[in-house]
């Protein structure tokens, strides 16, 4: 059976619903839908319920899923379910998973090295139980967050190196006081302790500052980035500097990030021509319906949108551009 690597997928997309069920029972959280299937509806979005990125945010992502996936009880069950499952039921063998651990301790009502260690116990557990199973963790900064709270998270990815936290991140919508320029020296320093940095850019059309990107902190992957497509240049820069992008493409379809099918296949034809390096990524892998990575890699083919030997090498670039530093647990050893 084909085994997989994902490089971009979010923690709290994630998750199962079942997952997010228990949890929240097990809490005594209430939840906005008292009955199972009603939950997995509000929460799941699909091509025929698209949801604009920022709706999505501000309405569900940030109010109810990261509120739930929220303190050290969640974190280590989310962490621990969504590597096995991941494996048992996806035959995903290397997966890395990345999430805010300021999104995730209520508001810092919780001490973030508690958190932190919580997810790397859920890692480990998931480790040791399957031995072909190989992971990392990525801390992401947020662009709404002030330079200071961004710094403690390069801070604390560093601290935890060697556990199991593989690399960075930058998410969130544009935001005027953001800019790569402020982070040169703190992600040079990241980089010098060994820690490996991506960014989201280049998703929505008005929020593209790949360039800036590039310049400042140098990424060697870059999570969506398909305005490329639409800048010669920019694609030109993306191969010399063997730049790889994390390809998401139910995730664009359902956020409106790209207008249909003809356009995802558009850009990604471009990619392929123009040689720029991309893998295949679901992104919210449970949140979508459908999105699972093998799921994912069917669409592509389905739609004649990629090819049997196009999708094997996405797969294998996945595998070379990878943050984790070695296999399993051994990894971390
Ligand atoms: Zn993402």
């Amino acid at each position: 059976m084909e085994e997989y690597a994902e490089l971009h997928a979010h923690l709290s997309t994630s998750i199962n619903p079942s997952i997010y069920w228990q949890i929240a029972h097990a809490q005594g959280f209430k939840l906005p839908k008292r009955e199972y299937q009603d939950f997995i509806n509000y929460i799941t979005l699909s091509p025929q319920k698209k949801m604009q990125l920022n709706d999505y945010f501000n309405t569900i992502y940030h109010p109810l899923l990261n509120k739930l996936s929220s303190g050290t009880y969640a974190v280590e069950k989310a962490t621990y379910e969504i590597l096995s499952g991941a494996y048992r039921s996806n035959s995903i063998t290397l997966l890395e998973i990345r999430n805010n651990p300021m999104k995730h301790n209520h508001e810092g009502q919780e001490d973030l090295d508690h958190i932190i260690m919580a997810m790397l116990r859920g890692m480990e557990r998931a480790l040791l139980e399957y031995e072909k199973l190989s992971a990392g963790l990525i801390f992401c900064m947020a662009r709404e967050f002030s330079f200071g709270k961004n710094a403690i998270i390069i801070e604390k990815a560093i601290k935890y190196r060697r556990r199991g936290i593989v690399g960075i991140d930058f998410a969130g919508p544009p935001d005027k006081n953001f800019h790569f320029k402020d982070y040169k020296t703190l992600i040079q320093k990241a980089k010098n302790a060994g820690l490996k940095v991506t960014c989201h850019s280049g998703e929505e059309k008005g929020a593209n500052d790949m360039w800036e990107a590039i310049e400042f902190i140098n990424p060697s992957r870059i999570g969506h980035g398909i305005l490329a497509a639409y800048d010669k240049k920019l694609m030109k820069e993306l191969v010399k500097r063997n730049i790889v992008l994390e390809i998401c493409p139910l995730s664009n379809i359902v956020t409106k990030a790209v207008k249909n099918i003809e356009e995802l296949k558009f850009i990604l034809r471009t990619f392929v021509e123009n040689k720029v390096k991309f893998c295949i990524n679901s992104d919210w892998p449970e949140t979508i319906e459908s999105a699972h990575l093998w799921e994912q890699f069917e669409f592509l083919k389905k739609n004649n949108i990629l090819s049997d030997e196009e999708l094997k090498k996405c797969n294998q670039i996945a595998f070379k551009s990878s943050f984790v530093p070695g296999k399993g647990l051994s990894a971390y050893l």
